[in-house]
């Protein structure tokens, strides 16, 4: 048994069963907590983890938004979930060679991933929730953040719970799932009023569908491939398709300008990930080969090319990021 599985095992016994949303919280605190789970030796490989275009495409198109802004000396570059600081550090170079200055303000719980990003960005500032970035114009990106948050499932009126059977854990009812996020539904709210407020525009990058629909999508990945989502609770990586819709109409909610949903490969052809690919290749012709498969895994339609999906939350007063609209 692994130790949370212990500690649920006493819990669920004491308290009675826990939500899955309280199942989803504490297994990925635990997990996040206790691990750098990213690359080939880790559970899975995230988009900026693939190829640095990934993370310059972004800082681009954030440079491009911040200058047609009239380059406001207050806006921040901000992260959510940056797990290895990749991503941070790819955007920064392009940022920072657009005459960009700002602070690094960066949202992670986890003190094992903290320790590694603070290796790639000695400088940045960290904190624990969306909720304590400063009022500030934010230059934001979200990469297989809110995939990560917790969700909830319903079936029919109840919702759905984890309960001790025979020494194991299971769910305690099954029929057809609908599943709700109020953690992103509030980190979403939360982004808009500060872009509301203060301008700005943030990127998020997740897998998930573009209008709500009905059906179980929570899943658990451990050592690149799928595992039983109730086995081995803090050891593996749980996940949920993110609800763009619900993202859009919160924001909207609360303020923010929503763009419209896009596949992540259309989204960075759109924004000249092919020349860049070809510049690193010509300027590393024994790399061509690699910059070439990276190129297919981030937007090739049978990679992450077509599940993943590209929204952008802006202020009324800042343009819309380059590619979305
Ligand atoms: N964006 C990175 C890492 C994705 S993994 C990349 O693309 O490679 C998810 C990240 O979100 C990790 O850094 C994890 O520690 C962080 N995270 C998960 N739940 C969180 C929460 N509730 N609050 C803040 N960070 C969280």
């Amino acid at each position: 048994m692994t130790p949370l599985e212990r500690a649920l095992h006493e819990r669920i016994t004491a308290e009675g069963p826990i939500t899955v949303e309280a199942f989803m919280a504490a297994c990925n605190d635990y997990y996040y907590a206790t691990r750098d789970p990213l690359g080939a030796r880790g559970d899975f490989t995230t988009a900026p983890e693939i190829s640095q275009m990934f993370g310059e495409m972004i800082g681009g198109a954030l440079a491009d938004s911040w200058r047609r802004a009239g380059c406001p000396a207050d806006a921040i570059y901000a992260e959510l979930g940056p797990g290895r600081g990749t991503l941070a550090s790819d955007a920064l170079r392009v940022m920072r060679s657009s005459g960009f200055k700002g602070e690094i303000h960066l949202v992670e719980t986890s003190p094992a991933l903290r320790a590694v990003q603070k290796q790639t960005l000695p400088h940045a500032i960290w904190h624990e929730s969306v909720d304590d970035l400063p009022a500030r114009p934010l230059l934001l990106v979200a990469n297989e953040f809110f995939d990560a948050l917790p969700i909830r499932q319903h079936v029919g009126a109840a919702e759905r719970r984890v309960v001790v059977v025979g020494g194991g854990l299971a769910f305690d009812r099954d029929g057809e799932i609908v599943e709700t996020s109020p953690a992103s539904e509030a980190a979403a709210r939360a982004l808009a009023t500060c872009l509301a407020a203060k301008g700005g525009v943030a990127i998020i990058v997740d897998y998930g569908h573009e209008r709500s629909a009905p059906g179980e999508t929570l899943q658990s990945v451990r050592g690149h491939g799928f595992a039983p989502v109730l086995a081995d609770p803090g050891e593996q990586d749980l996940t949920a398709h993110v609800d763009f819709q619900m993202i859009g109409a919160a924001a909207r909610d609360a303020g923010a300008v929503v763009t419209g949903v896009i596949p992540q490969g259309e989204w960075l052809i759109r924004l000249g990930i092919e020349a860049r690919a070809q510049a690193l290749s010509r300027a590393n012709p024994e790399r061509a080969g690699d910059v070439q498969a990276a190129l297919d895994r981030l937007t090739g339609r049978e990679a992450m090319g077509l599940l993943f999906k590209v929204i952008a939350l802006h202020g009324p007063d800042w343009p819309a990021p380059a590619g979305l609209q």
